[in-house]
C-alpha cells in the first residue's frame, strides 16, 4: 500500500514524499480510511508508530482549499513537549498547503496570549493545547469552537492520569455535537472507555499490536528494598561505562531530584526532567541527552510519553511501571534499529504483585538478576522456574 492509495491531496502527498515517508504504517493503513470517511475513532497506539500522521493527514485533506479563517480542529494533548512536536509535524505536512496551526500550553508570557488570543478567535484552522491553557482562555469568554469539525485526544490514558478528566470534558462542552472525534491512548483503561462512550459517536477501534517489547531487548529485573534503589542504581552505571546514553524512569518528581542529586554526586553528566522545568528548561535537557552531553536523564512517567529519543544503551525503570503496556513501551526506548540494549527494573516488595501482571500480560518470565554484593541481601524473591537469560553470563562490550 502507498499514500497514494488514500487519494489524499496532491499537496500533502508531496509533503509527505518530501519528509521520507515512503509507505504508510500498519495505524496509518488501518485508520487513514475511516477518518477519511468521516467516522469517529478510538485507537490504542503509542508514540513512534507513526499516529499523528495517522490522524493529521486526513484532517489536512478535508481543509483542502480552505478559504475560511476559523478554528476547524482541536488537538487537545497533555505535555507541552507533545504539543509542539505536533505542531511541528502539521507544520510539514501542511507546507504547500497553506493551513495554519497553533500550539498553546502553559508557561508562556503576556505576548504569547495576545497571539493565542488572535488564533482561538479566528487566526488559526488547527489548535494544539494542552487543557489547562485551553480552559484559561475559556474562562474568560471569548473563544469561539462552533466552527470546530474534528476533535483529536492524543495521549488521553495520560491526560487522565495527570487529572484532566473535568477539563476536557468541560472543553467537549463548548464544542459543536456534530463534529468528528478521535481518541488516541496508549492503554485503554475503564476510564478512558467511560470518556469514549460520553464523546464518540459509534466509533471504529482500533488496537494495536504492541504488546511485546522488542526481542533484542535484554531485560532484567532486581528485586530491592526501597532504600537499596539509589546505592543499586549509581553501581549499575558505574559497572558499565560503554552505556553512552542512559534513561531511567520515575514515578515521581521528588525522586528525580533525589536520583539527579545521588548521580551528580558521582561525577556523572545527569540531568533531570519533569514538569517542574519550564518550557525552555526541558527542551534544552532534551537536546543535551540528544546529543550526548548529558548521559544519564531522569524523567517522570508523566514525561516519559511522547517523546521521541532514540538511540538509548540502557534504560532502567526506578519503579515498577503500572501496567504491561507502559513497561512495554519504555523498554521500546532501547534496542531501537537492529541495535541491541538493556531495559532494567528494581521492584520492591510492594510492587512485586504489580510485576508479575506485567509479566502475564508480556507472556514472559524477566530474568531476576542478583544483587551485588556492595548493596547487601534484598528481600527474597520467589523462585520461579526460569534459566537465566544466557545473555546476561556473556560480558558483552561491558553493556
Ligand atoms: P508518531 O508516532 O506520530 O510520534 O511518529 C513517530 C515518528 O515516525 C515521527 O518522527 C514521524 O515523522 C515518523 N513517521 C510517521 N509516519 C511515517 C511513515 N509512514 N514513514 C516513515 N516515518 C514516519
Amino acid at each position: 500500500m502507498t499514500f497514494k492509495d488514500f487519494e489524499l491531496d496532491e499537496k500533502l502527498l508531496e509533503a509527505i514524499s518530501f519528509m521520507g515517508y515512503e509507505k504508510p504504517t500498519p495505524i496509518q493503513e488501518l485508520v487513514i480510511p475511516e477518518i477519511m470517511r468521516g467516522r469517529d475513532l478510538i485507537a490504542s497506539a503509542q508514540t513512534g508508530t507513526g499516529k499523528t500522521a495517522a490522524f493529521m493527514l486526513p484532517i489536512l485533506h478535508k481543509l483542502t482549499g480552505r478559504e475560511a479563517r476559523e478554528v476547524n480542529t482541536l488537538v487537545i494533548v497533555p505535555t507541552r513537549e507533545l504539543a509542539l512536536q505536533i505542531d511541528q509535524q502539521i507544520n510539514g505536512f501542511a507546507y504547500f498547503q497553506g493551513v495554519t496551526s497553533i500550539s498553546l500550553y502553559g508557561g508562556g508570557g503576556s505576548i504569547d496570549w495576545e497571539q493565542e488570543k488572535r488564533a482561538l478567535t479566528g487566526g488559526a484552522d488547527i489548535i494544539v493545547a494542552t487543557p489547562g491553557k485551553l480552559i484559561a482562555h475559556l474562562n474568560l469568554g471569548y473563544v469561539r469552537f462552533e466552527t470546530i469539525e474534528h476533535l483529536v485526544l492524543d495521549e488521553a490514558d495520560r491526560m487522565l492520569d495527570i487529572g484532566f478528566y473535568d477539563d476536557i470534558m468541560k472543553i467537549v462542552s463548548f464544542l459543536p455535537k456534530k463534529r468528528q472525534t478521535l481518541m488516541f491512548s496508549a492503554t485503554i483503561p475503564p476510564k478512558i472507555r467511560e470518556m469514549a462512550g460520553k464523546i464518540l459517536t459509534n466509533p471504529a477501534t482500533f488496537t494495536s499490536a504492541l504488546t511485546k517489547p522488542p526481542e533484542a531487548v535484554l531485560q532484567g529485573a532486581y528485586l530491592v528494598f526501597e532504600a537499596q534503589k539509589t546505592p543499586l542504581i549509581n553501581s549499575l552505571i558505574a559497572d558499565k561505562p560503554l552505556c553512552k546514553s542512559i534513561l531511567i524512569f520515575t514515578s515521581t518528581k521528588s525522586k528525580v531530584g533525589q536520583i539527579v542529586r545521588s548521580l551528580k554526586g558521582k561525577g556523572y553528566y545527569v540531568e533531570g526532567i519533569s514538569s517542574d522545568l519550564e518550557q525552555r528548561e526541558r527542551e534544552e535537557v532534551l537536546l543535551r541527552f540528544r546529543s550526548k552531553q548529558t548521559r544519564v536523564l531522569v524523567a517522570t512517567d508523566v514525561m516519559s510519553r511522547g517523546i521521541d529519543i532514540k538511540d538509548i544503551d540502557l534504560v532502567i525503570n526506578f519503579d515498577a511501571p503500572h501496567d504491561a503496556e507502559d513497561y512495554v513501551h519504555r523498554v521500546g526506548r532501547t534496542a531501537r534499529a537492529e541495535a541491541s540494549g538493556i531495559a532494567l527494573t528494581l521492584v520492591n516488595p510492594v510492587d512485586m504483585e504489580k510485576f508479575n501482571r506485567i509479566e502475564k500480560l508480556i507472556g514472559q518470565i524477566i530474568y531476576k538478576i542478583p544483587l551485588p554484593r556492595e548493596i547487601g541481601e534484598g528481600p527474597h524473591w520467589e523462585l520461579r522456574a526460569k534459566k537465566p537469560d544466557s545473555r546476561f553470563s556473556k560480558k558483552k562490550n561491558d553493556r
